[in-house]
């Protein structure tokens, strides 16, 4: 008889868990408490100009996230813009990797960035040569601040940190230095193509999420959304989800609802999994018309007045024409000050920053908060473990390893607890 599975939780990690569940075979019923799928990488319910909840930058080293999208028919082209990594600012000034190996390519491009003095492009490569000798490790207690503070100012402020709350949402002040090098490592220490940008070029939900449910759906799989789980009890070797019995439980829902639902089973695990602190991003959508900014994807340098780090140009990357999204991660200084108060302040800061670029003046759309965006990825943080009870196992991008908050340590959490459900 086929082992049958309950999912909760058709987030990234959740819907990459049950497509493994069902191509090993299982018997899978997904739960999903919203009555939309993709978690918080998702489209934006009700609006018709195609937003997201949030941008999201993938690379190369997303191996996980590609091999589950080929798996249920999506092709990485069909997806995402793939670009050699480039970070750079409305005034071309930044990092272009060209092709090839990381490594080499990295430091190729160090050495033509312009706007800096030889010795801060010396001190950069050299950190970095030191960062690969050490196998990309770290003291466990060490801050991204505390790895780069022999570094010159101009390439803390022009690289790192705009780099580190890119890859971790946390200023480098308080990131983990681990993490860091594991994201830098995974990227530059690997094959050609491991640092490039892949920029998604559909909206979320049509990346993964529904791609994701068509093929679940299409295998027999059984996908109640509008559903939210409220119970969980443990019946000898078997569980019961809202009453339902089940073989194994995959509990991908978010660390709170994870903490909520699992608290009679393991306390100590779900005083973990509440513990967990967040950082939030603000995403200020505005539009142009006629605009096409010089990449699809700039680097905006913020600062306490200038909240944005990023923008994507949505018109080069499927979306119409002069639609920009401003990205403010980090935000939670900014959502204190209001939205309102974030939405004019980028504003400004784009209407300064981009005016060689605008065609049209720059009109708000929507500014979309997500105030849980991620975990707050501080050094030696307490994540909880995938194994909670036999037959229960939990996924999420919070579970214990070796990524900060993002797609593919969701994805590969997902993977992971699923082979952990049918073993
Ligand atoms: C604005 C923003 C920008 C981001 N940028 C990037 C980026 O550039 N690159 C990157 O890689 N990552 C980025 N991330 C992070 C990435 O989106 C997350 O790491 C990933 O989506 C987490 O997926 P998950 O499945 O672990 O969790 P979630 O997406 O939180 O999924 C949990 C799901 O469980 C459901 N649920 C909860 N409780 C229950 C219940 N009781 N019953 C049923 N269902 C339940 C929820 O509704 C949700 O759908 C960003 C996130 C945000 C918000």
């Amino acid at each position: 008889m086929k082992r049958r599975v309950a999912v909760i939780g058709a987030g990234w990690a959740g819907l990459s868990g049950a497509v493994e569940c069902v191509a090993a075979g299982a018997e899978v019923t997904l739960f999903e408490m919203s009555p939309l799928v993709g978690g918080r990488a998702r489209d934006v319910a009700g609006v018709d100009i195609g937003l997201d909840n949030g941008q999201h930058i993938c690379i190369g080293a997303y191996s996980e996230t590609l091999r589950v999208l080929a798996r249920i028919g999506v092709a990485e082209a069909d997806g995402f813009l793939r670009l050699p990594l480039r970070l750079v600012d409305a005034q071309g000034l930044g990092l272009r990797l060209p092709d090839g190996a990381p490594m080499p390519a990295f430091a190729c491009a160090v050495l033509r960035r312009r706007g800096w003095s030889w010795r801060d492009r010396v001190a950069l490569l050299a950190t970095a040569f030191l960062w690969k000798r050490r196998g990309f490790v770290c003291a466990p207690s060490a801050t991204v601040a505390d790895l780069v503070a022999g570094l010159p100012a101009s390439v803390r402020q022009q690289f790192i940190e705009p780099l580190c709350v890119a890859a971790l949402n946390t200023p480098a002040e308080s990131a983990s230095g681990t993490v860091f090098l594991r994201v830098l490592r995974d990227a530059l220490a690997a094959g050609p193509g491991a640092a490039d940008l892949l920029l998604p070029k559909v909206g979320l939900g049509a990346l993964l999420p529904r791609p994701a449910v068509a093929w679940l759906e299409s295998k027999g799989a059984t996908v109640r959304l509008a559903h939210r789980v409220e119970r969980l009890e443990a019946v000898g070797a078997t569980w019961r989800v809202d009453g339902l019995p089940f073989d194994a439980v995959l509990l991908a829902a978010s660390a709170h609802e994870a903490a909520r639902l699992n608290a009679p089973h393991d306390a100590a695990w779900a005083a973990r999994a509440a513990a967990l602190l967040y950082e939030p991003i603000v995403t200020v959508y505005a539009s142009s018309p006629g605009t096409r900014l010089p990449e699809p994807m700039l680097v905006l340098h913020s600062d306490a007045d200038r909240p944005a780090q990023f923008v994507f140009d949505r018109g080069q990357l499927g979306g119409s024409p002069g639609l920009l999204a401003f990205v403010v991660s980090g935000a939670a200084a900014w959502v204190e000050r209001g939205l309102a108060a974030t939405e004019e302040a980028t504003l400004a800061q784009a209407r300064a920053d981009l005016a060689a670029a605008l065609r049209a003046p720059l009109a708000a759309l929507r500014t979309i908060v997500e105030k849980r965006a991620t975990f707050r990825c501080t050094p030696s943080l307490d994540r909880p473990p995938m194994r909670i009870a036999p037959g229960l196992v939990a996924a999420g991008d919070y579970i214990a390893g070796p990524y900060p908050a993002t797609l593919e340590g969701a994805v590969r959490s997902g993977v992971a607890a699923a082979h952990a459900a049918l073993s």
